[in-house]
């Protein structure tokens, strides 16, 4: 497909298929790589004045875009990549990758995100989604976030913000973060990287396209893979997309799946739960329609 360029760094017409995690073939309308706060102010005041609504994509592991044409400008933090170490954590930019961040700090003696190890996400999304796994969550290790809320830059400390399950930071654009980490033995840390890719490998299917759980887990207790696996949904497909029979909360694209397909799997997904336990599960995974409103 022919790219035709807006300016230096925005685009018109970009498939979004490499930067989602599920593989979803969807064009957004206007897309740009900012690579400073000028640049990214510049993209949403493009926006503004076009009436384009803005989607702002991290390593695009959480969202599952449409299979059509998005009407929006998507906004990548991909450029925003510069870290810097402190005496007791980093600072680091809202686009670095999750995998790159923890190869740096065990390097450098740094322990503490282990537990995630295996996401394919940045520190931005992370911050949004309040990451968690295997007990642990981002913000844990969060100590202050910058960010523009309504134009305006701001420090906000971890007491101000009201985070939860699978539920950050969500009021503005995060451009950086500050982690307070562990110093610890690099052996060791290495160590414990490996045991915990051990640990996912055996029950997710980390080989195939997705976007994590699906279904954030109910308060009951029980978690959302369990449910959805007594629904008999391990291997449930839909098209191109399944339930992973690996781990029922993981739907996994085959090859081909589309979006629709998705979606059609969620609402199964769903159904079959609450028929079964009267449980209502809630969705983890964002749709980018969603996102825009
Ligand atoms: C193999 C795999 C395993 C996974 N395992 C886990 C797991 O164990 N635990 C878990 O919690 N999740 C897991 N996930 C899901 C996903 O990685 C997380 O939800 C993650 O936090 C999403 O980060 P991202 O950078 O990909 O964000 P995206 O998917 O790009 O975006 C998610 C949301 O954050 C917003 N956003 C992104 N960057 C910014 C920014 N700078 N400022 C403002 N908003 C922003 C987006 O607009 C969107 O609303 C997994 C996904 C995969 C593919």
């Amino acid at each position: 497909m022919k790219v035709s360029m807006v300016n230096n760094f925005i685009k018109e017409k970009v498939s979004l298929k490499d930067k989602n995690s599920l593989r979803i073939e969807s064009i957004a309308r206007f897309y740009a790589e900012p690579r400073d706060v000028d640049e990214l102010m510049e993209a949403i005041y493009f926006a503004d004045k076009r009436g384009i609504k803005v989607l702002f994509l991290g390593g695009g592991s959480n969202i599952l875009f449409p299979d059509s044409n998005l009407d929006a400008l998507v906004v990548s933090f991909s450029q925003f990549r510069n870290f810097m170490l402190t005496y007791d954590g980093v600072i680091t930019d809202a686009g670095v990758k999750l995998p790159f961040l923890l190869k740096k700090l065990s390097d450098k003696g740094f322990g503490g995100l282990e537990f995630t190890v295996g996401i394919p996400a940045t520190i931005g999304g992370a911050v949004r989604m309040n990451l968690g796994s295997m007990g642990k969550e981002i913000f844990d290790f969060v100590q202050e976030i910058f960010v523009i809320e309504e134009g305006i830059f701001k420090r906000i400390k971890k007491e101000d913000i009201k985070y939860g399950y699978r539920k950050g930071y969500t009021k503005g654009i995060i451009i950086s973060v500050y982690l307070k980490l562990e110093r610890m033995d690099k052996i060791e840390i290495k160590r414990r990287i490996k045991k915990v890719l051990y640990k996912k490998r055996k029950v997710q299917p980390l080989n195939m396209p997705s976007a994590g759980c699906v279904f954030k887990n109910p308060k009951i207790g029980v978690s959302a893979g369990r449910l959805l696996d007594e629904a008999g949904l391990k291997g449930y497909t839909v098209g191109g997309a399944m339930f992973s029979t690996l781990h029922a909360n993981f739907i996994v694209n085959k090859g081909n799946a589309t979006s629709r397909d998705i979606k059609e799997l969620i609402n199964i997904g769903i159904e079959r739960v609450y028929k079964k336990f009267r449980v209502i599960l809630e969705r983890e995974l964002l749709y980018a329609e969603e996102i825009l409103k």
